[in-house]
């Protein structure tokens, strides 16, 4: 690998990320939290690094300074407005089209996904390259991330050969979730701006559609996913999403890497938005977190179970039927139980009709709130993460980090980071896991944790454990630059 010492590189790279989420300027799952710390730790390592993003209505407004800067469009006669701004040592570029971002929701709202969301991605893609090919020096490296600039691959493979400036131009795609694929009806293509033979069956055509992500996977140099682990069920007709095969295909070049967490924003030492700092060495005052939290609530302080968290979207992926299943059952196990996410209609009311028939054990806040997000992991003493399916999870990291013992099914990233074993280790064991995605399982595994949960010298210990694990992304940014660097060489077709 090419760090010389203290993770300092001796040969820089430029590297230009493009993506539809960064903290703190957008972000609605865990892409923005990648976004918004593997850029800045690649800079800690003396890589030079440009993040483009969508002009959304809500960051030009907090965030873009003066005017933007009009460019012209090279796959088409459309125009671009680029907005550029600085975030600690990395530059971030903004890319407005038309008024296609300018818009409450980065995807959609209540209605559902938002009817143009091809044309605004597609344009989104194509706005970055034009303002790339604008610049005096090309990157060399573009990483793309999921769908929404999936096409960057795609529209490289045939500007290569139209243009020599972009032969020495590398690109890497990851995929933070094979679900959401970016698939369109096929007069949706032309958005794209590509030549028609780019919607064969060796290209973006998929049953008939078009599908974006199909091509970042089909003509990046490299591409990655979020755990090893993922990497391995993305092979499979199970996981695969419909894509399983085209991703076989490529296997070769397919790399799977667990995400990091940013460990400034996510201390429990210096954490702003906790009532009380704690930390391995003195974990004593996680107990007034739990109380305020509670409070906050409104949770009865006087339940003899743990207090059991949930922070996420709620979509079918997340598993949260599963607890809605076994309510009646959890309650009599003793536990309390405090949800924060929105989403799926019918989850949601079924989370509202549990918390008004087990008032003061069940509280949901049906929000999206940052904030109440850190308050939530540092005052649970477990997190539930039941998912269907997760290709890294960041929930679990933050919530190990604050010391609430993850609970987690045994699949993708969260089989990867949670350590478990048959009977609970107190050297090693940071939280619990169970395979089976059915009530009976779910439940044999929370009465396992209260038993725990009697044993608070084992809880302790499993506490710290958690507590300490390192999953700083200054320890990951180095494996992404391996990654640059294999996409740098030639690649094997
Ligand atoms: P995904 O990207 O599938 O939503 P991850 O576990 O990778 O799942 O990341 C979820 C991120 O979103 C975490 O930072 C989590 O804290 C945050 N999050 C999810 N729902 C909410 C919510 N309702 N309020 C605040 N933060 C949330």
């Amino acid at each position: 690998m090419n760090s010389g010492i203290n993770g300092m590189t001796d040969k820089p790279i430029e590297i230009t990320m493009v993506a539809s989420e960064m903290f703190p300027f957008a972000k609605s799952g865990g892409l923005g939290d990648v976004i918004g710390a593997l850029p800045l730790a690649l800079g800690r390592m003396g890589h030079k690094v440009c993040v483009y993003l969508p002009a959304y209505r809500s960051v030009v407004r907090k965030y873009a300074p003066g005017s933007p800067v009009r460019i012209p469009g090279v796959f088409s006669g459309a125009r671009y407005d680029i907005f550029s701004l600085e975030h600690e040592g990395v530059s971030v570029r903004l890319v407005a089209a038309d008024d296609l971002f300018d818009r409450a929701g980065f995807y959609g709202d209540a209605r559902g996904a938002f009817p143009d969301n091809a044309e605004r991605f597609a344009r989104f893609a194509r706005g970055a390259l034009s303002h790339m090919e604008g610049e005096s020096a090309h990157p060399s490296v573009i990483h793309c991330h999921d769908w929404q600039s999936a096409l960057i691959p795609s529209l490289l493979k045939y500007r290569r050969a139209d243009d020599e400036k972009w032969s020495g131009v590398s690109t890497v795609f990851s995929i933070h979730n094979l679900a959401y694929q970016g698939r369109f009806h096929p007069d949706e293509f032309a958005h794209t701006c590509l030549p028609d033979e780019a919607m064969g069956v060796e290209g973006l055509e998929f049953y008939g559609d078009v599908n974006f992500m199909k091509g970042g996977i089909l003509f990046s140099d490299v591409f990655s996913t979020v755990s090893e682990r993922y990497a391995q069920e993305m092979l499979t007709a199970e996981q695969g999403e419909g894509l399983e095969g085209v991703v076989v295909l490529r296997k070769e070049s397919l790399f799977g890497i667990m995400n990091g967490i940013d460990d400034a924003v996510w201390n429990p030492e210096s954490d702003p938005h906790i009532p009380a700092p704690f930390s391995s060495a003195h974990p004593e005052a996680k107990a007034e977190c739990k109380a305020a939290l509670q409070a906050e609530l409104g949770l009865d302080a006087g339940a003899e179970g743990p207090l059991c968290v949930v922070v996420s979207r709620l979509a079918h992926q997340k598993g949260i039927d599963l607890v809605l299943e076994t309510m009646d059952e959890l309650m009599g196990l003793g536990v309390s139980l405090a949800v924060l996410g929105t989403g799926d209609e019918d989850l949601e009311k079924g989370l509202a009709e549990a918390a008004s028939a087990y008032r003061g054990r069940v509280a949901f806040v049906p929000a999206y709130d940052e904030a109440l997000s850190h308050r939530m992991y540092a005052g649970g003493d477990v997190l539930l993460m039941p998912s269907r399916y997760e290709p890294s999870g960041l929930n679990q990291l933050y919530a190990m980090r604050y010391g609430a013992l993850p609970y987690v099914r045994r699949v993708g990233g969260l089989a990867d980071s949670v350590i478990s074993s048959p009977t609970p280790e107190a050297d090693s064991d940071t939280g619990f896991h169970f395979d089976a995605f059915a009530a009976a399982d779910f439940l044999a595994g929370v009465k396992g944790i209260c038993r725990v949960f009697l044993d608070q010298g084992l809880w302790r210990m499993m506490m710290r454990n958690a507590m300490e694990k390192n999953s700083g992304w200054d320890g990951v940014a180095p494996r992404y630059v391996e990654l640059y660097e294999k996409a740098m060489r030639p690649q094997p077709r």
